[in-house]
């Protein structure tokens, strides 16, 4: 042992929670949390970032989803204009800057779809938030508010190093969970049936041979993993898989997985969706050998969910409004991806737009239809 023996410490009985004081609070660093905390603090607002998990990403950069989708038009020439454009290009401008982008158009949504290197993506979040001057505690799970009448006066989280009280006259909920609507005893609402989520597996050394296309490689791999489901265990037979030629990686998008909020429950269906993840990387390897003989697993992300519960809000988006290419006087976002609903264990609903179809998103369906200064943003 070196050193000296440290001053010797007991918790003080008064240890009170850290305070923050900020004009916006944004709880979950995804990238819509992130896209408001940026937006937000380049205006000049004081803005102050939390999220659950020790990065920020969420998602995109966590579980890693893998692929941008649902940024752009339908159809051969609708599908590569950017519809809701504003913080979509400059990710999108950061990533091909960072050589970590590869576009590409999908035969199968009839868009253009991007696939991206997660490491650089994280790294293009950090430096955005902290050039904004936003202030981001990622590790802070939001685990009570204090409410008066319809308003959230502040939001409470836990940390490893001790709680953080936020007060704040406006709260983003970019939790994807409602989770703020949830702790203020604000109604939620939740779906009937299940919407699975998926353990993704990214796989390195791919051999991707220079004369052949990456997309009839990547649907060849989906139709030997639809072939073998049974075989190797996967639940699922409708796969995707993402090709990143120029690293040599690709993503596995193979399993579906029950995703109940609950902390117990949540861990119980994503371990053996974990174990599925993994032998579909062992199907590839055992039944496409030029391509996936020498692949290794680089990571199993964190476990991905997809619809969970969610506000409700002053407005409701239905597929009614979806298919019939509604535009809402109060429109924030144009979206043409498909309606894509992953609630079968073995499958996924997917039904294409016409194209040149474009629906749109009410700012009111944001809005919590019993809280007045939270705002509800993303998955
Ligand atoms: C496998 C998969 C593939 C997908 N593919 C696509 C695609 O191609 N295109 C597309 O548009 N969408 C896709 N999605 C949906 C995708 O999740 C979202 O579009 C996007 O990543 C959502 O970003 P977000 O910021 O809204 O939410 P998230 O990325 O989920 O971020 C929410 C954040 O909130 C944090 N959080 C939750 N609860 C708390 C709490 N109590 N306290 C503090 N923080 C909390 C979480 O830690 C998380 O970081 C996919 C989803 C999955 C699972």
């Amino acid at each position: 042992m070196t050193g000296t023996p440290g001053t010797r410490l007991t918790r003080r009985e008064d240890d009170r929670a850290e305070a923050i004081e900020a004009e916006l609070c944004v709880v979950g660093a995804g990238m819509s949390g992130i896209a408001c905390a940026v937006t937000a603090a380049r205006l000049g607002r004081r803005v102050v970032l939390l999220d659950a998990a020790p990065w920020v990403g969420g998602q995109a950069v966590g579980v890693p989803i893998g692929t941008i989708a649902g940024l752009y038009g339908c159809g051969p020439e609708d599908g590569q204009a950017l519809l809701s454009p504003l913080f979509a290009e400059e990710i999108l401008a950061r990533l091909v800057d960072r050589d970590a982008a590869w576009p590409m158009y999908s035969r199968r949504a009839r868009t253009r779809i991007v696939v991206y290197d997660e490491a650089e993506l994280e790294r293009i979040f950090e430096t955005m938030l902290l050039d904004a001057g936003a202030l981001v505690v990622p590790g802070a799970v939001a685990e009570a508010v204090e409410r008066e009448g319809d308003r959230l006066v502040t939001v409470s989280f836990a940390t490893r190093f001790g709680r953080i009280t936020v007060r704040a006259p406006l709260f983003v909920d970019a939790s994807g969970d409602a989770v703020l609507s949830w702790l203020a005893g604000a109604s939620c609402r939740v779906g009937e049936a299940p919407v699975y989520g998926t353990q993704m597996a990214v796989l390195e050394q791919v051999d991707l041979p220079a004369d052949q296309d990456a997309t009839t490689i990547a649907r060849r791999a989906e139709a030997l993993l639809a072939e073998h489901a049974e075989r190797y265990g996967l639940t699922r037979r409708e796969s995707r898989v993402f090709l990143l030629p120029q690293r040599g990686l690709a993503m596995l998008n193979a399993t579906h997985l029950e995703t109940p909020l609950h902390p117990v429950a949540f861990w119980q269906a994503a371990w053996p969706a974990r174990a599925e993840a993994e032998r579909a990387a062992q199907l590839l390897r055992e039944r496409y050998p030029e391509v996936f003989g020498r692949a290794r697993l680089r990571r199993l992300g964190y476990p991905g969910i997809r619809q969970t519960r969610t506000i409700v809000g002053r407005a409701t988006l239905t597929a009614a409004d979806v298919l019939g290419g509604r535009r809402f006087p109060d429109a924030i976002a144009r979206a043409a991806w498909p309606i894509e609903l992953h609630d079968t264990a073995t499958d996924y609903r997917w039904q294409p737009l016409p194209d040149g179809h474009c629906y749109t998103v009410p700012y009111r369906a944001l809005l919590p239809a019993e809280l007045a200064n939270v705002l509800a943003v993303g998955r």
